[in-house]
């Protein structure tokens, strides 16, 4: 599904080049649910971000099944990312004057589906999350585990291949953690394909394998073979 060889990335700004990613070897088979560690500056985010063909790299490889994604237009790059990728953060990123409903359905509303179609499509992919009652409420007035469901709906709806979340738990609780791990984990078992940023041991023990960035490139890596428990 996910195949990375020896990925290099730097950030320039002004005169500083900063290397963050020095020849990083991944491999992701289809249906794994993947957790990505690493200290706050390892390198997690900007990982992500190319996976997700948010951003470009400087050397190495990535193929995204059979495609070598390197130097795509936009339009292309838009193209996979809307017919493999689902993307969660921490922060929800959900538009803070639309309702639940209208949220999940945005990216339906950028690919120009009529409005009718794109609201009974959310409404569906909410009462997958167990939301149909709130999807006429705005962000404020949900809990952040809510809000989180509304991003992991809108995540789903183009029906992705991989699902891709930056720290999905950071902005909540212990609690309200493992309910969306729960959440992840049946979304992986439909056979979506789940990779994970996070620096909370807890949270990445609730996977199937882990991996550890440090210094630019993986430290180390496991499966675990133990069942997967919750609190
Ligand atoms: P993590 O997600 O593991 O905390 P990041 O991938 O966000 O780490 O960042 C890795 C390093 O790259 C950090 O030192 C960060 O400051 C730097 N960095 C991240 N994004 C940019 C950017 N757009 N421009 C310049 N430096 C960046
Ligand atoms: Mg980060």
């Amino acid at each position: 599904m996910i195949r990375v060889n020896q990925l290099h990335k730097s950030y320039i700004t002004g005169s500083n080049s900063l290397h963050v990613l020095k020849g990083l070897d991944i491999d992701i088979q289809q249906g794994e649910m993947v957790s990505i560690m690493g200290s706050s500056g390892s390198g997690k985010s900007t990982l992500l971000n190319i996976l997700g063909i948010l951003d470009n790299y400087d050397k190495g490889e990535f193929y995204l099944g059979d495609t070598l994604i390197k130097d795509l237009n936009e339009k292309k790059a838009a193209w996979y990312r809307n017919k493999m990728i689902g993307f969660v953060f921490q922060s929800f990123n959900l538009i803070t004057f639309k309702n639940a409903m209208e949220n999940v359905a945005l990216p339906l509303y950028y690919q120009k589906v009529s409005r009718k179609k794109r609201n009974r499509i959310a409404m569906e992919y909410l009462e997958k999350v167990g939301l149909t009652e709130w999807a006429h409420h705005l962000p404020s007035e949900l809990s952040g585990g809510q809000k989180q469901r509304v991003a992991i709906a809108r995540a789903l709806i183009n029906n992705p291949k991989v699902i891709l979340a930056d720290e999905p738990t950071g902005a909540l609780d212990t609690q309200t953690s493992y309910e969306v791990m729960e959440l992840f984990h049946e979304i992986n078992r439909s056979g979506i394909t789940m990779i994970i940023v996070t620096h909370e041991n807890d949270i990445a023990e609730k996977t199937e394998r882990i991996i550890h960035l440090k210094d630019g490139v993986i430290e180390k890596e496991y499966k675990q073979n133990h069942s997967i428990r919750y609190a």
